[in-house]
């Protein structure tokens, strides 16, 4: 189906959970957020009838996120599940690792496509401070297991945070050398994050680089732009010249293009869908499926309401939900 702009919406971001086993800097405060009560999370069958309702209307791709989709108990049960919705050919998942070692096979027994893994900074101490008790080596066992279970291409998502973790940028773009993967870098995004939340995070302007500048300081990798067709997904890519992987960048706030290409939507672990990360807007389903009505028009109205571009550049981000509880 396409917005009121033209662009064709045919990918759902499923947010299974608001609860995650770490405390991101930049995600979350530090004490957490008030998860959900469970009686108003989404259960399986309600996330599979906006699944169908999404794949009526054109959608074929599908992601799980959170939170931490992996804490949510029968996610390989949920995959499976979805892989059967006719019109459904593409289902992914960004986690945090933690339990991807654990869950890989199984996942991709279900129909897992692939697999995005957050991991912010290759050192064991900042990995630690980051994330606020993570522990980096259950990332490589994570990968590991990806690449035996062929999820492939595995790509690796870096937050760059200045003055934190941006020193790292090119230990990371040299991953993909000799490795297939996509190592991308995503742009710092003001999600209810303005204010200190800690010693590594003061707020979310001081830690912000832009892309932009930081293809200006790495020049000396001598990244040469990946010619894409179609662009599939919000990266621009780039290749080190004999690299087996790929760089990307993902620019959401330095880049104001970015919103011309947006085919996506998302839907909360209580039931909403949002069509725009960066806006408010909301439109709720859960009580609507609870209710057994149909939910075709309330899915329709979301893709027309999806705003043509988002606001940061005035200074409006979103206020009501922070990243972990809409699903990054
Ligand atoms: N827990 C999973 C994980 O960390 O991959 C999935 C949910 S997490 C919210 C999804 C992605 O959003 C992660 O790659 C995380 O680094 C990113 N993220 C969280 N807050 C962000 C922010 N303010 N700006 C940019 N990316 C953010
Ligand atoms: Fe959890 Fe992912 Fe947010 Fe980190 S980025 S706190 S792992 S939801």
């Amino acid at each position: 189906m396409n917005d009121s702009i033209g662009r064709l919406i045919n990918y759902l971001r499923i947010s299974v959970t608001d609860r995650c086993n770490y405390r991101c800097v930049y995600c979350m405060p530090p004490d957490g957020i008030n998860a959900v009560g469970h009686s108003e999370i989404m259960r399986f069958e309600e996330i599979l009838k906006v699944v169908r309702v999404a794949a009526d209307y054109g959608v074929s791709k599908i992601r799980l996120t959170g939170g931490e989709p992996l804490v949510r108990h029968g996610i390989v049960d949920l995959v499976r599940m979805i892989r059967k919705v006719p019109g459904i050919n593409e289902i992914t998942l960004t986690t945090n690792g933690y339990l991807l070692a654990k869950y890989a096979r199984e996942l991709k027994e279900a129909g897992l496509t692939r697999v995005n893994i957050s991991l912010d900074t290759l050192d064991p101490d900042l990995f630690r401070k980051i994330t606020r008790n993570g522990d980096i080596n259950s990332i490589w066992e994570g990968i590991e297991a990806v690449e035996k279970n062929g999820l492939h291409p595995l790509k690796i998502n870096m937050v760059m945070l200045a003055g934190i973790n941006d020193h790292e940028i090119p230990d990371f773009m040299d991953l993909t050398l000799e490795n297939e993967w996509h190592v991308r870098f995503i742009e710092l995004m003001p999600i209810k994050n303005q204010i200190s939340w800690g010693e590594l995070f003061p707020d979310p302007a001081s830690c912000y680089i832009s892309t932009r500048k930081v293809l200006e300081r790495f020049q000396n990798k001598g990244l040469k732009p990946v010619y894409q067709v179609d662009q599939i997904g919000p990266a621009k890519l780039y290749q080190i010249p004999g690299a087996k992987g790929y760089v990307g960048f993902i620019s959401p706030v330095d880049d104001e293009h970015f919103c011309g290409s947006c085919n996506r939507l998302r839907l909360t672990a209580d039931g909403n869908l949002r069509p725009c990360l960066m806006s408010d807007l909301e439109i709720p389903v859960l009580d609507a499926i609870r209710s057994e009505k149909d939910i075709h028009e309330l899915f329709a109205r979301v893709v027309k309401l999806k705003p043509a571009h988002h606001e940061l550049l005035l200074n409006h981000s979103p206020e009501n939900r922070t990243m972990t509880q809409i699903g990054g």
